[in-house]
């Protein structure tokens, strides 16, 4: 695109701090350099006319691990690693609430609930049996017991009748939160551009020389925030993973309330307001969901529809009113990338399936590191 001077001069010169993605992780660290660094000029490009990943299709789950998720890291990982892993996600949330306030996204504490198939009691045994132990590793993360024993008392089909329920887990509306994140870092003098894909970018001597699909331009540093598509720009151990999710109608008389997690945490539903958001089904083909198209598949719907039928809503007539789906970025590690790659390069990426309680400490993080 042919630029004019006013556009260059006002838009893309001078810039101190260019970051790539506007998901949680790109705005939080916008917002925290703009706080470290109050006369930078900082800008944001976002290849979407919204963001365009995770940040605004995920299901709003405010939760630390499951405890069949605890139990199974508890095998590959040790105890320490464990508790870091835990407290990172509680400490993301609080920052998350700091950081906006509660009313901003609907910060709503009902609790979390594992369900378990009644055809998975050998998990289902495992994991009551570790209860008491889990609860002592985490005392210092949530202050007290966190897991307990819950009755089946949303009357869920084909599943063992206790839950094992974490009392701190919440749920938020991913909506308003984004939006109230964006308002924020616009607040805070940044710039987003959106519809800007950047295509490549060279890291020379003093500054990054950042190319678009409509415009190149240099800046001081380059902060790379592109979760599930980072290796469309870089060399790291990062995969695409597709998430699938519906949503009901509306329900009368909807008494559900809470995030449930369900088939060590494959599926995962809750309520917002009066519908059902369910999503998951990646493990019945990992192979077709590592890819980093949006788009929806009839075997994992029609799953995604019989689990509503037969085992969360069985005696409730319901209609879906909407599927979607958005990109995660996994790994062979739990752990986000969050480095240094050369003087004027950073990346923040490889968020996983807990975006929402990290990505703000990963956005400060990165700011951090310049
Ligand atoms: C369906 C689903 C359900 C989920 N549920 C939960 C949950 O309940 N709780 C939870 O904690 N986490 C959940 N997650 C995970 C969480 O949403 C993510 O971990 C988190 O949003 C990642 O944030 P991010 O900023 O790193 O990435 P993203 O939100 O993906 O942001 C990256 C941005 O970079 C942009 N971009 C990519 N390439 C370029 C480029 N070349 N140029 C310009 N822009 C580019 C993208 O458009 C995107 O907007 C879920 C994810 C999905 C998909």
């Amino acid at each position: 695109m042919n630029l004019s001077y006013w556009e260059y001069k006002t838009w893309l010169s001078n810039i101190d701090f260019t970051i790539v993605g506007s998901g949680i992780v790109g705005l939080n660290c916008a917002y925290y350099l703009s706080k470290k660094y109050p006369k930078a000029k900082i800008l944001i490009l976002e290849k979407g006319t919204l963001p365009q990943g995770a940040s605004t299709k995920n299901a709003g789950f405010a939760c630390f691990g499951s405890i069949s998720e605890i139990v199974s890291d508890l095998k590959s990982h040790s105890k320490e690693e464990v508790l870091e892993l835990v407290r990172s996600r509680w400490e993301g949330i609080q920052l998350l609430r700091n950081t906006l306030g509660d009313s901003k996204m609907d910060f709503q504490q009902h609790g979390g609930h594992e369900l378990f198939l009644k055809e998975s009691s050998e998990l289902y045994n495992e994991c009551s049996e570790s209860l008491n132990d889990v609860n002592s590793l985490l005392k210092t993360v949530y202050g007290e017991d966190a897991y307990y024993f819950h009755p089946n008392a949303f009357g869920f089909n084909k599943i063992h009748n206790q839950y094992l329920s974490n009392r701190f887990e919440a749920q938020i509306n991913t909506g308003t939160m984004m939006n109230s994140l964006l308002s924020l870092v616009r607040r805070s003098g940044v710039s987003i551009l959106n519809s800007v894909g950047v295509t490549s970018f060279d890291d020379g001597q003093g500054t990054v020389k950042v190319c678009t699909n409509q415009f190149e331009f240099e800046s001081g540093k380059l902060i790379i925030a592109t979760n599930g598509f980072a290796n469309q720009l870089l060399d790291q151990k990062v995969k695409p993973a597709r998430a699938q999710v519906l949503i009901t109608k509306p329900i009368n008389n909807l008494q559900i309330k809470g995030t449930f997690h369900l088939d060590k945490g494959f599926y995962y539903f809750r309520n917002i307001e009066n519908r059902i958001l369910l999503g998951g089904g990646r493990n019945l083909d990992f192979e077709t969901e590592e890819t980093s198209e949006f788009g929806h598949t009839e075997l994992i719907q029609n799953r995604l529809d019989t689990m509503l039928h037969e085992i969360i809503l069985p005696n409730t007539d319901f209609e879906i009113e909407h599927r979607w789906s958005g990109i995660m970025g996994i790994g062979n590690k739990k752990r986000p990338i969050v480095k240094q790659l050369s003087d004027n390069l950073i990346c923040g990426v490889r968020l996983g399936g807990m975006g929402i309680a990290i990505g703000s400490l990963v956005g400060k993080k990165l700011a951090d590191l310049t």
